[in-house]
């Protein structure tokens, strides 16, 4: 049974589309179980019927014209209990309905489990026999599995398209996926996969521009690839014995054989690019290799693996692949990272789609921190599919539509023209200070990273830099930036803000801020080497970040040293010993007009919370980072799109460590700020203000949004909000009270840009 489970499901993830997927399933089912029937009926949720999408054992004729209410019958009965039903006599149970016209009067046993994808049951797998049979509980197992694995295809055929042309014979979708969580506004545009290079899975189809061009490269690049062989073949020649030497020859007897050249050309002639027709050829040989009996030829899959990979890094070299980026790109990949991001010039991008990572992902907080709507954790994202196709992202309700009809693209582009609307009457509060309605004022930050968010930053009227992200000049970079290229960015931060104070935060990478040139291996990166930790162990790294820091201040004394990620004080007392002896270092080397800056701590490891008095001792401010310490406290991974519904920074839990630490700090007179994404979401910034917190930062797209609902409460209403949503027991519950007060003060509009 496994090996059958897996031969099908490769075969389904082979198919190219979702007709073909359900009839390999219907046939292998219905072999490998030995039943007469294996069927498969989709939801049709705009008419609200189960329809039979594919059938083997019925009539054919039957196929999408069998419907059936939903609630009716024994299929309406396993999409309602969302469990599966296993009878010896179908007819016995009460929901039986009799179908005529599938040709099933003499079927008797049945066994239907649901089809469920993220908590949607979007169909139902069935097998039927004619004699009485209850199925064995193994069988039932088998079925449930590929039911779990036919789920992913479904919702990829959703945004493909097909289930609307399966069900509508239509060509356009008006499916909706749905990504885990997003970062809000509204994009219309077209699709940019990005991908990493060198892993053939990950080439998205695209159109060839110049067939014989292709073909060419394609040519040369398996001419490369012979050479290379050859070589290799030499080198070995008196290391390897004879028999090890001849799977060199064997290897490029497979790379010139006619399967894998002509399949590839005949692959780029019906209009892929090279690399998606190799993709294919690949794909194919290495799934036929697979399924052979013979254990020794099954190995020769990964043969066949390293041959196409190889063969794509010769393409790549020969024609580098230049990204032209159309102006309303917007970027899609499985894995989109903030350093491709980072690649697309501002003022083109329009929207970002990962298939991985969350709202708090490094990636999106970057799109934030540009006010450009995302996407994230759409796990069923069909990413090879989507280059060039035209998207509308819903950052709001974290929805992408591929191939949108008219009329949705209609709606969004309303939203978009409603938002710059907003964005435009909030300028008038430019120049308005951060206070309540009876006078309390909380200077808002700004949070940057990219040298260009200073001039959003300065232009929405941020008192400062709350939170300078120095690990993103790292992460943009292909080796570490040196001491005086640190220093001269930096400063460009430092004097664009001067004398308004910038906070620098020291190198936090680790988590999902990998850095290519340094990679590290952890099963649990966001437990593991991160932040000061890593600084710490590489004395040499943080020395010399912290003198470039120091010596851009030169001059200006605008400058507060933040330190990410600790977790106690014997890591704090190492930094000051580091920055103490950097600082004495550019004294004794002559520099001049250089001031020792305050230095606070990140408050985002939960064990940090309870140490805040001995943390005062050494200290001169905290700041509480809501994204890890969400994280953190409800031990949720911030970027892991599965969980991501369960991270809120509203969790009653985190609330509670937050007025904690706001009360603990102001014992011991510390200033305290908020620097993580819930500082941005103005609802949330209304409690933090309740609570006494003494700063914000955010993205400067959130800035004038969090500025209006401050100037729009006094501080004994806010104190009675705060007492209020003290009440509740989970997070959702604290926001719908939140946007509801939001919402009958007149301040409907910020509500969307909140979670
Ligand atoms: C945080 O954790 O809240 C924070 C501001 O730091 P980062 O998001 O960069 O980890
Ligand atoms: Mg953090």
């Amino acid at each position: 049974m496994l090996d059958t489970l897996r031969r099908t499901i490769q075969e389904v993830n082979r198919a190219p589309d979702l007709a073909r997927a359900l009839a390999i399933i219907v046939a292998r089912v219905k072999q490998a179980m030995v039943v007469d029937v294996c069927s498969v009926y989709l939801v049709d949720n705009e008419r609200r019927q189960h329809v039979l999408m594919a059938a083997d054992g019925y009539n054919r004729e039957a196929l999408g014209e069998v419907r059936l209410n939903f609630g009716r019958g024994l299929v309406g009965e396993v999409a309602r209990r969302e469990e599966s039903l296993n009878l010896d006599n179908a007819s016995d149970h009460p929901a039986y309905v009799f179908t005529s016209d599938i040709g099933e009067e003499p079927f008797h046993g049945f066994l239907g489990v649901p089809i469920i994808q993220h908590r949607n049951v979007l169909g139902v797998l069935v097998v039927r026999q004619r004699e009485r049979r209850r199925f064995a509980e193994q069988e039932e197992a088998f079925l449930f599995t590929l039911a779990a694995q036919l789920a992913g295809a479904i919702s990829h055929a959703g945004a493909s398209g097909d289930i609307s042309r399966l069900l509508q014979g239509s060509d356009e979708s008006r499916y909706a996926l749905k990504g885990a969580s997003g970062t809000p506004g509204a994009a219309v545009g077209r699709a940019c996969v990005v991908y990493p290079l060198a892993n053939l899975e990950a080439i998205p189809d695209r159109m060839a521009e110049d067939v014989d061009a292709e073909i060419a490269g394609f040519h040369a690049a398996v001419a490369g690839v012979e050479r290379d062989m050859r070589m290799m073949s030499a080198r070995m020649v008196d290391t390897l014995p004879v028999e090890d030497i001849a799977l060199f020859d064997a290897l490029i007897l497979m790379l010139r054989s006619e399967n894998l050249v002509d399949g590839t050309i005949k692959g780029i002639r019906a209009g892929n690019w090279a690399p998606g027709a190799l993709r294919d050829t690949i794909g194919e040989h290495v799934t036929a290799f697979e399924d052979m009996e013979d254990p020794y030829l099954r190995e020769r899959a990964s043969d066949v693996r390293d041959l196409g990979r190889r063969i794509l890094e010769r393409l790549q070299s020969i024609s580098p692949v230049t990204r032209s980026f159309p102006p309303d790109t917007i970027l899609v990949g499985a894995e989109v990272s903030a350093s491709q991001l980072a690649e697309v010039p501002v003022g083109q991008l329009a929207g970002v789609v990962s298939a991985s990572g969350s709202s708090a992902s490094h990636v999106a907080i970057l799109a934030r921190a540009l006010g450009i709507p995302a996407v994230m954790g759409v796990d069923d994202l069909p990413v090879g599919r989507l280059d060039g196709q035209e998207l509308v992202v819903d950052g709001y309700q974290s929805r992408l539509f591929v191939r949108p009809s008219a009329a949705i693209r209609k709606e969004f582009q309303r939203l978009q023209r409603e938002e710059a609307e907003l964005t435009g009457e909030l300028q008038d509060l430019i120049e308005l200070p951060s206070e309540t309605s009876d006078g309390k004022r909380l200077p808002l930050y700004a949070n940057t990273g990219l040298l260009t968010d200073i001039t959003p930053s300065l232009r929405c009227g941020a008192e400062g830099v709350g939170l300078y992200r120095t690990e993103i000049p790292f992460l943009v970079r292909d080796r570490f930036p040196g001491e005086e290229e640190q220093r001269s960015t930096y400063r460009q931060v430092l004097e664009a803000f001067a004398p308004a104070p910038v906070t620098v935060r020291t190198l936090d990478i680790g988590g999902d801020k990998m850095l290519s040139y340094f990679p590290v291996e952890e099963d649990n990166p966001f437990l593991g080497w991160r932040g000061i930790r890593i600084s710490l162990d590489h004395p040499e790294i943080f020395l010399s970040q912290v003198r470039a820091i120091l010596r851009a201040d030169a001059g200006l004394n605008n400058l507060q040293l933040l330190l990410p990620m600790i977790s106690g004080v014997k890591e704090i007392d190492s930094a000051l010993g580091l920055i103490k002896r950097a600082y004495e270092e550019l004294l004794e080397e002559g520099e001049e007009k250089l001031e020792y800056p305050k230095i606070g701590v990140m408050i985002e490891v939960p064990s940090a919370v309870y140490q805040i008095p001995e943390m005062a001792k050494r200290v001169d401010f905290f700041s509480i980072g809501s994204n890890d310490l969400t994280q953190y406290l409800l031990a949720v991974d911030r970027n892991n799109a599965q969980v991501a519904e369960l991270f809120d920074a509203l969790h009653p839990a985190v609330l509670r460590a937050i007025r904690q630490v706001i009360d603990s700090a102001h014992e011991v007179e510390r200033p305290v700020s908020v620097c993580g994404e819930m500082a941005g979401d103005p609802a949330a910034a209304l409690l933090l203000l309740g609570m006494g917190v003494d700063s914000l930062s955010m993205s400067s797209a959130s800035l004038l949004r969090v500025k209006w609902a401050i100037r729009s409460f006094s501080m004994p209403e806010i104190s009675t909000l705060l007492d209020e949503a003290w009440a509740f027991e989970d997070a959702g519950a604290v926001r719908a009270f939140l946007h509801s007060t939001l919402e009958n003060a007149g301040l409907g509009g910020l509500v969307r840009a909140g979670r």
